[in-house]
């Protein structure tokens, strides 16, 4: 049995957020992006980054993990994405922000190891998955009832709703093992746009350095999920800043259906997009946004 830390959500997709939001307030299963290695019992920890960076889930892998062939979406070979049901899925009616993590010294040395940003896999600490599971349980304690097995990720501790299951537990306590994977976002296909952009903005050009690297978005010019039912292909992708991403997403700026000019509310002219080789937006996802 494992805690598994699962980003289920890069930076620009609210929607995704808002769909699994949905589904764990539906019912106390959901079928959901795992490891190609879930087993029964896993733990997952659902963190967002939108409305912003917080964990603000938990999963318990039910039943058998399927393999699905998916166009974009893929869980860590970029060819497949991994499906299973969580039961319960637990939706934190308080998450565990970014902001409440970076307190704790030992989870902010974790974090500062930026693992949203990072490898697609980065084993950490069975101290940092035990420090994660006390903070949440903190701020819901409700959920040491719903996942009992939680009980015995953090033997030792003080939480009194927790007492029961470690008193019962003779056995030595299980290896906790917390793999970053990323489950939906940011996916290869949103990878290598990038770099076929060298990671600039296609309006304004600009080029954000960050430690490690660059950082940019992609937004699809049509929205994923219910009800523009955007797909998650190059054709509906732009890389673009955060500044400018904000501006597509809030509708202050679209694109000119004609001439695909990008223009503002009044419609003044803000710009061109610059298109590389191989890459260009579809004709009916213009005429998508012509119709907003
Ligand atoms: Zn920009």
């Amino acid at each position: 049995m494992r805690i598994i830390l699962a980003p289920a959500q890069c930076l620009e997709h609210e929607e995704r957020f808002k769909r699994f939001r949905r589904l764990c307030q539906e019912g106390d299963r959901i079928n959901w992006s795992c490891q190609k290695s879930a087993k029964p019992n896993d733990i997952y920890l659902f963190y967002f980054a939108a409305p912003k960076l917080q964990i603000s889930a938990i999963g318990v892998v039910a039943g058998a993990v399927d393999e699905v062939e998916n166009d974009g979406v893929d869980w860590a070979t970029g060819k497949k994405l991994w499906l299973c049901d969580f039961a319960p899925a637990i939706w934190l009616k308080n998450p565990l922000t970014a902001a409440e993590i970076k307190l704790q010294p030992q989870l902010l040395r974790w974090w500062q190891g930026k693992p949203y940003f990072g490898k697609p896999k980065n084993i950490v600490s069975p101290e940092v998955a035990r420090l994660l599971v006390e903070a949440i349980l903190r701020k819901n304690p409700d959920v040491a009832r719903a996942i009992p097995q939680l009980g015995d990720k953090i033997s030792g501790s003080d939480l009194p709703s927790l007492s029961r299951d470690v008193d019962n537990d003779n056995a030595p306590p299980d290896r906790i093992e917390t793999t970053i994977q990323r489950v939906l976002r940011d996916t290869k296909k949103s990878a290598d746009l990038k770099t076929k952009y060298k990671h600039a903005c296609q309006l304004c050009k600009r080029r954000i350095e960050i430690p490690g690297g660059f950082y940019i978005e992609v937004h699809h010019v049509r929205p994923l999920g219910d009800p523009h039912a955007g797909r998650d292909t190059l054709e509906n992708m732009l890389v673009l800043c955060p500044s400018c991403h904000v501006e597509f997403d809030k509708l202050a700026v679209g694109i000119h259906p004609d001439d695909g000019t990008v223009i503002d509310l009044h419609g003044k002219r803000r710009g061109a997009l610059s298109f590389r080789k191989g890459h260009r937006l579809g004709s009916a996802i213009l005429g998508s946004v012509s119709k907003q």
